[in-house]
């Protein structure tokens, strides 16, 4: 597997554009929350981290809900659908268009989502 999915994000990081590598950091973690890849959610998490460490206020704010999710996401595995995985509390104040796997089937939900629309599952 690819050694450091978060390249780029470091690069945008490095360049002081935190919300760009943030976004980039998401994207390129989903594979990690899908396939429940343990080291990859570990090396995003302590990404985020370092971006809370180095910037304030919003930027601070959605760094840390990351941190939070992905943690969550290594300590609940997907098949013990735990309140780990109950995430909206990370992303009250995310963006209405942001979606994150439905835990029962995987899909990519709209964080507002009160019921997946693929499978169902009451969220
Ligand atoms: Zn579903």
């Amino acid at each position: 597997m690819n050694d450091d999915v978060l390249l780029e994000a470091r690069e945008a990081f490095a360049r002081g554009r935190a919300d760009e590598a943030l976004q980039e950091a998401w994207q390129m973690t989903m594979p990690a929350v899908l396939g429940q890849d343990a080291e990859q959610l570990a090396r995003s998490a302590a990404f985020a981290e370092e971006v809370a460490c180095a910037t304030s206020g919003g930027t601070q704010k959605e760094a840390r809900q990351y941190a939070a999710y992905w943690s969550a996401c290594i300590e609940e595995p997907r098949d013990r659908q735990g309140t780990a995985w109950n995430i909206k509390s990370w992303f009250r104040r995310a963006p209405r268009e942001r979606r994150y796997p439905c835990p029962q089937c995987a899909e990519l939900i709209l964080v507002d989502a009160k019921v997946c629309r693929f499978c169902g599952h009451g969220l």
